[in-house]
């Protein structure tokens, strides 16, 4: 997700134009400070939301895959709703989700539009209707499986784990037979899913560190 300065600094700019409402307040060397209002106008599921939110975002400028944050500051969101950390910022997806999708590089109009507004949207649909329009991602190393059983097409978690070792610490071969049990070759089965993991190192890294974070985690826990 490596961008240069100068390319963040024009995303911003860009930004800025989508949302008039927002400004820098506050930019060095490592961080860009934006606060003000955002306006969201969305439409789902016969249900619409049209309105502004007050808004602090941090977009990291220095090196690092380090993803834009964002916090609500009109105290619309309900302190009890889950999807927003303790210390205020929202939880709008998954790091894995997320680092995935940018991975060719940040791109902060899409950001907004396809984390940030629906964040939103979800969360007013959420307040009237009492569920989740779009469903609901799990915190931890719940939130994490559920990621990669999104990616592989499979509700099963032992399956889950199988294709993640596989992703990340198996040379791919299509002939293979597929490591979740089936019997059937990787290319007729979940192989259209792993091959993007052995073709991009980035992304194989990505699998790599998560699967390393799982083990560790559960290693706590023995
Ligand atoms: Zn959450
Ligand atoms: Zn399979």
């Amino acid at each position: 997700m490596n961008l240069d300065k100068n390319e963040i600094r024009e995303q911003v700019k860009q930004l800025l134009s989508t949302y008039p409402k927002l400004n820098i307040v506050k930019s060095d060397n490592s961080t860009i400070h934006l606060a003000g209002s955002i306006y969201v106008y969305r439409n789902a599921l016969n249900y619409t939301v049209q309105k502004n939110y007050m808004v602090e975002i941090t977009i990291p400028i220095s090196e690092s895959n380090t993803l834009p944050k964002i916090r609500e500051t009109g105290n619309v969101i309900s302190d009890n709703y889950p999807h927003r950390y303790q210390n205020g910022e929202l939880c709008l997806e998954t790091e894995t989700s997320m680092r995935l999708r940018f991975i060719d590089g940040l791109d902060l109009v899409a950001w907004m539009d396809e984390y940030v507004e629906p964040y939103f949207f979800s969360y007013e649909y959420y307040t009237r209707f009492g569920k989740y329009p779009f469903g609901e991602r799990p915190h931890y190393l719940d939130g994490i499986i559920n990621t990669y059983q999104d990616i592989f097409h499979t509700t099963d978690f032992i399956e889950t784990s199988k294709l993640l070792i596989y992703a990340a610490e198996s040379v791919y071969r299509g002939h293979a037979t597929c490591p979740c049990g089936s019997g059937v070759k990787l290319r007729n089965c979940h192989g259209k899913y792993i091959l993007p993991f052995a073709l991009d190192k980035r992304k194989r890294n990505i699998a790599i560190s998560d699967l390393n974070f799982i083990r560790k985690e559960i290693s706590k826990y023995e």
